[in-house]
């Protein structure tokens, strides 16, 4: 059973009380800040424009993960998508398919994040088709898309230069801020860590995901908070007892994707998050998916998750929403 099941046969059972329903959840306006573009893509969408092969082979990964996988394997299917979606043209169909998924679902805005790629038309290439498919998505299912762009810790010193000049260039016509994702165990990212500071000097919030693995160090989690003072900490679960008192003492935004850490391992159920504690106790947690397609999950599930665990009514996710909506780096 996985932890959305769960949480729903509780409420079968009546033994959460008053809590606001699945129903009322997928019908509030909902705001999501966590949302890698190469983990979101529609199912739907990739059987339409994969081979029988790769759709065959995507859709046993992901019932892989669906059973738990290591956080570090994880990251594979990434190069199973991206080996799908190849085209600038089929990126941003992609995203118009995304963003009419995400209205469904009841969602209002939504920032997505994405590293660069030359599938053909160069990094600006693939950066416009990004835009294009944000307009057109926008355009036609009526919600707001932000965008970051990502870097890795390992990602080259010219791609972390290049990504970095473009998102100042389109800082604020259709970049919001950027991102710093990955495996959090590989790479040093220096040449992130630069790039990133440079984009910080501009103006641009950064987003670091941060407390993925135990075995990130304190060294580098102290480096990183100290050298980008990051705008938002993506996960914080393996946060060392320094990083935790800067991020509640500064009061910085924390972005909960329970099933996705449930499905890497990093907690060994929803209620362990540190990040729902924090919400608790009032701190600024977003609650989001980190990827749909890759831990089958919707925005709403996530929500109505989160708002089971701490017994929500319906105003009171009312109010959450209108908390978080003042958490997008693009005002
Ligand atoms: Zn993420």
């Amino acid at each position: 059973m996985n932890p959305v099941e769960a949480v729903r046969t509780a409420e079968n059972l009546s033994m959460v009380g008053m809590t606001i329903s699945f129903d009322a959840v997928q019908k509030s306006l909902k705001n999501e800040a966590h949302c890698h573009l190469g983990g979101a893509w529609p199912l739907s969408y990739l059987q339409k424009i994969s081979s029988p092969e790769d759709y065959l082979k995507l859709v046993h990964y992901l019932q892989l993960i669906e059973k738990g996988i290591d956080y570090h394997e994880g990251f594979k299917v990434f190069a199973l998508t991206a080996k799908i979606v190849n085209t600038d043209e089929k990126v941003e169909a992609g995203i118009v398919a995304l963003c009419e998924q995400y209205a469904r679902d009841g969602v209002e805005r939504i920032e997505l994040r994405t590293g660069l790629k030359d599938l053909g038309s160069g990094l600006e290439g693939y950066l416009k088709a990004v835009f294009r498919g944000i307009e057109r998505g926008a355009r036609e299912s009526g919600i707001m898309v932000d965008l970051l762009l990502s870097l890795r810790r390992n990602t080259s010193k010219d791609h972390c230069e290049q990504t970095v000049a473009l998102a100042i260039n389109y800082f604020r016509k259709g970049v919001s801020g950027m991102d710093l994702s990955g495996d959090s165990t590989i790479g040093e990212g220096d040449d992130a860590i630069a790039a990133l500071k440079k984009a910080k000097s501009a103006g641009m919030s950064v987003s670091v995901h941060m407390g993925e693995s135990p075995k990130e160090s304190r060294e580098q989690q102290m480096r990183e908070i100290e050298e980008l003072a990051p705008d938002r900490i993506g996960h914080g679960v393996f946060l060392c007892d320094e990083a935790v008192d800067w991020v509640l003492s500064k009061k910085v935004p924390v972005e909960m994707c329970l099933t996705s850490s449930c499905k890497v391992g990093m907690v060994e159920n929803p209620s362990a998050h540190p990040g729902l504690k924090w919400l608790k106790e009032g701190h600024p947690v977003a609650i989001c998916t980190d990827d749909p397609l890759i831990f089958g999950v919707s925005l709403s599930d996530e929500c109505y998750q989160a708002a089971t665990l701490l017994g929500w009514s319906e105003s009171d996710f009312k109010a959450y929403q209108e908390r978080i909506a003042g958490l997008f780096f693009h005002p």
